[in-house]
């Protein structure tokens, strides 16, 4: 069995460029109010979001992550928490 990660959106502090529903557009979409969110995950009650993600979708995600010009998008490791961007 692959790995698990954590995906998380600090949605506040997003500025609603685009780049992620762009770069992984199976898991980012923009939203009416123009921040993005991420498809099928939990809103938080800081405002954030997060979904559990497999391996195997890890790539397309760090990718959204790198392209965000405010580095509001997380990658976290399920079993040890830690935070890989
Ligand atoms: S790339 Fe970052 S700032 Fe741009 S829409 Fe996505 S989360 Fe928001």
């Amino acid at each position: 069995m692959g790995k698990k990660y954590i995906l998380q959106h600090d949605r506040p502090n997003c500025i609603g460029c685009g780049a992620c529903a762009v770069v992984a557009n199976k898991f980012w979409q923009m939203a009416d109010d123009g921040k993005s969110d991420i498809i099928g995950g939990s809103p938080k009650p800081n405002g954030w979001q997060e979904m559990e993600i497999d391996e195997k979708d890890y790539e397309a995600n760090h990718e959204a992550a790198t392209s965000c010009p405010v580095e509001v998008i997380h990658l976290v490791e399920k079993d040890t928490k830690k935070k890989i961007i």
